[in-house]
């Protein structure tokens, strides 16, 4: 016989625990299938850790909506459950005259977000904080920040299981197809599921997982393309307290300097278009580059204090060439299928935006919003 259950949700990353959590203490009962023998091994742990502000997205696309929630919502529930965190601040930082303009329009367009708090930087301002850059200008962003992902991650599964809900590892979905009213899943072990309420947070996979849905129209399944973003990691001391970006690059934020909770720098991410989602090797190759970008804003890079670190790989919805597209979160009046929901493209700032788009699909699926809620 068919095991029922209420609402499953595939994928353990950061996303799909966000919103199980979100389902869960909605009063749902909750099962949470995860391919791999753990949570947020896939692109939840392949990231820069910052808490974006929402300043660089299109006016009211989902990213900005729910990159300058999510910033709130993250800020607060880090604070509420000691998940590690600091607002330490970013500078984007403009190195020839020519750039200024781009943080004029960064800033209008922060302004039109809702990110209220940016400071514009001359030289002489940026070069007293940050001694050892160079510039000919900067915008602070003082509520961008820095948090332990897995931490965040952890807290999210605890509350779901408090609030009654499930995980089961080692559980790759293969196939769903819609039928009588509910969704039906099948397992790659083969073991079947019956479900009302089916969210597809697989990250890379998702466009892959939803062409296997028999009953959801291929049209509303958007093609998957891979950016694999290599980091390096900087030996020795960060000359900088703040995150510092260049101005952004059109597939990607540029080679910036993030910073660990341990004080830790390291360089990235840069944009490799690849075939497959599978290859997180960081070619040592790449470095060269990196040197030569980040002296644009960091002149007293030593040579050879770079070191291969992890690569992460964004999972998008556009190709090369292609404007960036926004997140896709896909419910029954989208697609048609009742019970269904499926998130595409959830990229940068998927991890910040996290508790939003929960709140989004919690929503899409007839209830109120989850902000508030704690089990
Ligand atoms: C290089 C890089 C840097 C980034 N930096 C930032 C940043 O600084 N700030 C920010 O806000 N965002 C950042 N992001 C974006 C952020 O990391 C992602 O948006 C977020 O982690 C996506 O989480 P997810 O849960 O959707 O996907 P994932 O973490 O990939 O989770 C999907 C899960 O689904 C599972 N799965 C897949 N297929 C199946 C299946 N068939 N059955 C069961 N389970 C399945 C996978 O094993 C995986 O655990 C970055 C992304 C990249 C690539």
């Amino acid at each position: 016989m068919t095991e029922s259950v209420d609402c499953v949700v595939i994928g353990a990353g950061v996303v799909g625990l966000a919103v199980a959590r979100a389902l869960a203490l909605a009063g749902r009962e909750v099962l949470v299938l995860e391919a791999c023998p753990a949570i947020g091994t896939q692109t939840s742990s392949r990231n820069s850790e910052v808490i974006h502000a929402g300043m660089y997205y299109p006016t009211g696309s989902l990213k900005a909506q729910l990159c300058v929630r999510g910033n709130a919502m993250l800020y607060e529930y880090c604070a509420q459950r000691g998940i590690g965190h600091q607002r330490c601040g970013k500078f984007i930082v403009a190195t020839t005259p020519g750039q200024l303009a781009q943080l004029e329009t960064i800033r209008a367009r922060a302004l039109a977000n809702g990110v209220t708090d940016l400071v514009l930087l001359d030289r002489a301002q940026a070069l007293a904080a940050e001694p050892a850059l160079q510039c000919v200008g900067a915008l602070h962003s003082p509520s961008t920040g820095i948090i332990d992902s897995h931490g965040l991650m952890l807290s999210l599964l605890a509350d779901l299981e408090h609030a009654g809900g499930i995980i089961a590892l080692n559980s790759a979905l293969d196939l769903a197809e819609y039928a009588q009213g509910a969704i039906e899943l099948i397992a790659k072990d083969e073991t079947r599921l019956s479900a009302k309420v089916v969210v597809n947070a697989a990250g890379l996979q998702a466009p892959t997982l939803a062409a296997r849905f028999v009953g959801l129209d291929p049209q509303h399944v958007p093609h998957a393309y891979f950016a694999k973003g290599n980091y390096f990691t900087l030996a020795g001391r960060s000359p900088f307290s703040h995150l510092i970006y260049p101005v952004p690059e059109a597939a990607g934020l540029g080679v910036h300097l993030t910073l660990d909770l341990g004080g830790q720098a390291r360089f990235g991410p840069d944009v490799q278009w690849v075939a497959a989602p599978h290859d997180t090797q960081v070619e040592a190759a790449r470095g060269d580059v990196f040197y030569a970008e980040v002296r644009k804003y960091w002149p007293g890079l030593p040579d050879g204090a770079l070191q291969p670190a992890y690569a992460g790989i964004r999972p998008k919805i556009s190709g090369p060439n292609e404007e960036a597209r926004d997140f896709c979160i896909q419910g029954p009046r989208d697609h048609g299928v009742p019970g269904l929901v499926n998130l595409f493209g959830i990229e940068s700032p998927g991890l910040t935006s996290c508790m939003a788009i929960a709140e989004v699909v919690t929503e899409l699926l007839g209830h109120a919003p989850t902000i508030s809620d704690t089990p």
